[in-house]
């Protein structure tokens, strides 16, 4: 079910609490409810309308080309014009190219290529070497901000060096490319003042190969990626053993520890219990929510891996690399279908085919990413230093942080949640960039996010401890 974000209990208000704070708190709740009418989350009627507009059958027509080409494998031809990853990356670029006549010029495409040597593995010759990006420049020149979502085109059959025979890769991975196209589609007619990527890779399953190669040149350029969303497996939700259909349900894999330089933050998470706020961790949080919001019908199971055991995704070079990233993955996986020789065993019929694709989940899992990009973009930036006040011993709790870089927020939403509660449970809002709460810091987690007036929250911001 959706986590609603409710306004605190005036039941909770303790004796002590004087007049100032009874008022700041009353004002608190009064602008949440007027915000959000009925205890109904304020929605952004411009995300709503481009929620409605992803179709099925635009998705659809994505995965039979893909699947035309017979195999995506990353070490096929790039010769044919017709067969092969070659030709279904150009075909990924021109689908790019017609959605960015209608972009006003903000979005450009090319495939961004690297020479591999052989590498024993996965890798047996020279290999040329592209992943499809298309990127929505914002027109806040001064917001660097930028929002990935992604998914892989390459694809494999039962051996990932069968270069040759037919593999469709329908659901792993034409089904996040498709979700990738269809975001481009409908987000490149508007306009964000943060920058957009979109970027169907090659080469996930001899490695992660593509996503390393743009990750690596993120990290070396200082990219400002404040989120990415890699989409992998995500049209049928189907298990082969128990033979669950439930298109409610997708999940979203995120990091607990983070990978990147825990060494250097292992003493602090260890200190402050912040084990499960990480950036990631964060991020996830986030989506569930917001994708909650739009999309009704579908809940965002968050997992608290950063992927399935003995797998791999695009998501993890980010990750890898200090960026925050994650997975969505279908709720239960069909293993006659992955990295499957299209074939009928003892009656069974193996192989990634078209004719498993659920298109409406396909749909709302769409819908739930572009909601998530259109808030992000949208959003001003996150608050900065972010503090909590600890050298006093009290029951209350105050933070202080500074204006975001980029964008002029209405206002920010502290978030505050149970130390045992895997969502945000309550937030307050203020115009201030201040605020204290009869709640001990002691007893809660906290976090401070930006709001604009068409209530796209930035991403939350978690505080640190300020002595003074
Ligand atoms: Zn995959």
């Amino acid at each position: 079910m959706p986590c609603p974000l409710v306004p605190c209990a005036l039941t909770l208000v303790p004796n002590f609490f004087h007049m100032k704070n009874l008022l700041l708190i009353v004002l608190s709740i009064f602008t949440l409810a007027s915000a959000f009418g009925q205890n109904i989350i304020l929605k952004d009627p411009e995300i709503e309308k481009m929620v409605k507009e992803v179709n099925p059958d635009s998705i659809k027509s994505y995965i039979t080309k893909m699947v035309s080409f017979g195999t995506r494998n990353t070490l096929s031809t790039q010769k044919d014009p017709k067969r092969g990853i070659g030709a279904a990356r150009n075909w990924v670029l021109s689908k790019f190219n017609e959605f960015a006549k209608q972009s006003g010029g903000r979005l450009t495409a090319f495939i961004d290529t690297t020479t591999l040597q052989p590498d024993g593995r996965r890798v047996d010759s020279l290999l040329l070497l592209g992943n499809v990006v298309a990127t929505l420049k914002g027109i806040d020149p001064a917001d660097d901000r930028i929002f990935i979502i992604s998914g892989h085109l390459d694809n494999m059959r039962t051996s990932v060096m069968d270069r040759v025979n037919d593999a469709p890769g329908a659901n792993d991975d034409a089904s996040g490319c498709a979700a990738v196209l269809e975001t481009a589609r409908i987000l490149s007619k508007h306009q964000f003042p943060a920058t957009l990527i979109f970027v169907t890779f090659s080469g996930e399953e001899q490695g992660l190969l593509g996503s390393n190669f743009m990750a690596e040149k993120a990290r070396k350029e200082n990219w400002n990626i404040e989120a990415v969303l890699n989409n992998d497996i995500m049209g049928s939700n189907n298990s082969n053993e128990t033979f669950i259909i439930d298109n409610t349900k997708i999940r979203v894999f995120s990091e607990g520890l983070p990978a990147f330089e825990l060494d250097k933050k292992a003493t602090t998470i260890r200190n402050l219990g912040t084990e499960n706020d990480g950036m990631s961790r964060q991020l996830a949080r986030y989506v569930k929510e917001t994708g909650e919001r739009y999309v009704p019908h579908l809940e965002v199971v968050m997992i608290y891996r950063n992927d399935r055991y003995l797998r791999g995704g695009d998501h993890t070079p980010f990750v890898q690399r200090g960026f925050a990233a994650v997975r969505f993955t279908e709720m239960n996986e069909n293993y006659t279908r992955q990295h499957q020789d299209v074939r009928v065993e003892k009656s069974v019929q193996y192989g990634d085919l078209i004719d498993y694709i659920d298109f409406e989940y396909l749909r709302k899992n769409t819908a739930m990413n572009l909601a998530n990009l259109a808030n992000l973009a949208k959003s001003p930036g996150k608050p900065n230093e972010v503090k909590i006040e600890v050298r006093r011993l009290t029951n209350m709790t105050n933070l202080s942080w500074k204006a975001p870089k980029y964008g002029k927020p209405k206002g920010f939403y502290v978030l505050m949640r149970e130390t045992t509660a895997p969502h945000w449970e309550k937030k307050f809002f203020t115009s201030d960039t201040q605020l204290e709460l009869p709640y001990s810091k002691d007893n809660y987690f906290f976090a401070v996010q930006s709001v604009s007036t068409d209530g796209n929250e930035s991403l939350a911001e978690i505080p640190v401890p300020a002595r003074q």
